[in-house]
């Protein structure tokens, strides 16, 4: 089965149902621990790609907090460096989104060279419009106010 769509199924979060978030991605748990698991993707065009996923439902990156925000560092720094080893990858991208999924996950993406990932440019549709400066004045400002 290719992933695509809509992962919601029924209004409920289908990464909390886990055994069948596996068989909907193909995925394969290779770690886990008290807070989070570490899932491997047997399907589509990146080998070692992983989903690094709360056991609590956490719907988005912005609400993260408790003992799992505690741990990410760690948690996020042994996961990369092992899918990186494991795969001879150069680099292993991170890509947090949201879109589809309410249930805070990382992606984690073995890149290699030439291979089929697009990298941070690759994000943006082309042609964008760039943002004026007092728009990008304005976020640093009000960033840097709430963070005290
Ligand atoms: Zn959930």
């Amino acid at each position: 089965m290719v992933v695509t769509g809509d992962s919601v199924v029924d209004g409920e979060c289908l990464l909390c149902r886990v055994a069948e978030a596996d068989a909907y991605f193909q995925r394969r748990r290779v770690w886990a621990d008290a807070h989070w698991r570490l899932s491997v993707l047997l399907q589509g065009p990146v080998a070692g790609f992983a989903h690094l996923e709360p056991r609590r439902h956490i719907p988005y990156v912005t609400e993260l907090d408790g003992p799992e925000a505690a741990t990410l560092g760690p948690v996020l720094a042994r996961a990369t460096a092992a899918l990186r080893e494991a795969t001879g990858a150069d680099k292993v991208y991170v890509y947090v989104f949201g879109d589809r999924v309410p249930h805070l996950h990382f992606n984690l993406a073995p890149h290699h060279p030439g291979g089929a990932l697009a990298g941070g440019p690759g994000l943006l549709r082309p042609g964008a419009a760039l943002v004026s400066a007092d728009a990008h004045e304005a976020a640093a400002a009000a960033v840097a106010r709430l963070l005290g």
